[in-house]
């Protein structure tokens, strides 16, 4: 089991993680090498950040390249990979404009100021069971109030819905309304996908209240769900869309992407990050942008089959899927640990799987079979 959270065990770090007794030293595509020298299939991938494997050639070279050239000017100055990431990033989106940072947390935050500064309207509408980070700002939008509960007061002014409860979001709308902020799947919350006929209500509502729709994208974007944008799955367009964990393949970045039709409220001075943009980070998400190709995405849908046919109940879309268990899902966790494979939770009795999108179906399978094991035990 978890050491206790107030462990020493390696360093002298806060407990803010219940951490695995297991230290990794090295990784290369879907497996991980502990310094024992144990290997361990990786299906959780730094919980959807590695999305193209560890180690992956195309980022690796690029942030190599990049390294030897320049790291850091800030952004009184411009950079190319910063303007080369953004000009992909539109591209990907049908045109919008970028906002760079380093987490999700900051991204939400990056939204939660932008929907204010472009509405003039200091209400949101989020959904309960959301994860949206842990700073205040992006807390204050996360329905669940275990995580809230020891932080308030927090920032004022939200009020939370249902997911795929039309009747709840029309309800919990205000006319101070600035931002309805949903993840077209909940990640954290337990893997529950958006259905098609709430995000359609959620971008009407939208219009009517002259709010921006925001998706945070952070967990299921950049191919995570066998499309580009997890929206592209569905017949809507959000105003904005947060991105973070898959986009550099492991190195901390987070990005705001504003519609062209929305942008326009951010003037010099209204928002920034020393390190947002930075030019080693954003030369290994162009790498990972180039390498999410439609074939690469067309295998994320055929591994997303594979899972199934083991996992006929799995939740979610594409390679962000959950199994609930009858036990605590931690215990299933350790389980296929010591079969060397590793997955995580995302609530109690939920076993959540987020494999890189490269993983073979042979390892997919490997990984399956000791999962299924693990979870008979
Ligand atoms: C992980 C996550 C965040 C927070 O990202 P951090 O990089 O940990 O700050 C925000 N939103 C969603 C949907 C996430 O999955």
């Amino acid at each position: 089991m978890s050491p206790p959270s107030n462990s020493l065990l390696l360093g002298p770090v806060l407990p803010t993680y219940a951490r695995q007794d297991v230290t990794f030293v090295s990784g290369e595509g879907a497996w991980l090498v502990a310094d024992s020298g144990e290997r361990y299939l990786d299906l959780v991938a730094g919980i959807a950040v590695v999305g193209l494997g560890h180690c992956h050639p195309a980022p690796l070279a690029a942030a190599h390249a990049q390294l030897d050239r320049l790291w850091h000017t800030s952004n009184l100055y411009w950079t190319e990979p910063m303007a080369e990431l953004a000009a992909r990033l539109s591209t990907r989106f049908g045109g919008a404009q970028a906002f760079f940072c380093n987490s999700g947390a900051e991204a939400i935050e990056s939204a939660l100021k932008y929907a204010r500064k472009a509405t003039g309207r200091p209400g949101l509408v989020a959904l309960e069971g959301s994860f949206h980070g842990r700073t205040l700002g992006a807390l204050s939008v996360t329905g669940q109030p275990a995580k809230r509960a020891a932080f308030g007061p927090l920032v004022p002014g939200v009020t939370f819905a249902t997911l795929n409860d039309v009747e709840s979001l029309v309800g919990a709308a205000r006319p101070d309304t600035g931002a309805i902020l949903i993840e077209p799947v909940q990640g954290e919350g337990g893997v529950h996908p958006a259905t098609a006929e709430f995000l359609d209500a959620a971008r009407t509502l939208a219009d009517e209240l002259g709010a921006l729709l925001v998706l945070d994208e952070v967990q299921t974007g950049v191919g995570r769900t066998g499309t580009f944008f997890c929206f592209e799955q569905y017949g809507i367009r959000p105003d904005a869309v947060t991105l973070a964990k898959g986009l550099a393949n492991g190195l901390p970045i987070g990005a705001l992407l504003v519609s062209d039709g929305a942008a326009g409220a951010f003037v010099p001075g209204d928002h920034a990050s020393t390190f947002g943009g930075n030019p080693v980070t954003c030369a290994a998400a162009c790498a990972v942008v180039d390498t999410l190709t439609d074939e690469l995405l067309a295998g994320v849908r055929e591994k997303e089959a594979v899972v199934r046919e083991w996992f006929p109940d799995a939740r979610g879309r594409g390679l962000l899927l959950a199994l609930d268990v009858d036990r605590p899902a931690s215990e299933v966790v350790q389980a296929a640990f010591e079969r060397g494979v590793l997955v995580c939770t995302a609530g109690e009795r939920t076993v959540r799987l987020t494999p890189p999108l490269t993983i073979t179906t042979g390892e997919l399978d490997h990984g399956l079979a000791a999962l299924r094991e693990a979870i008979d035990e």
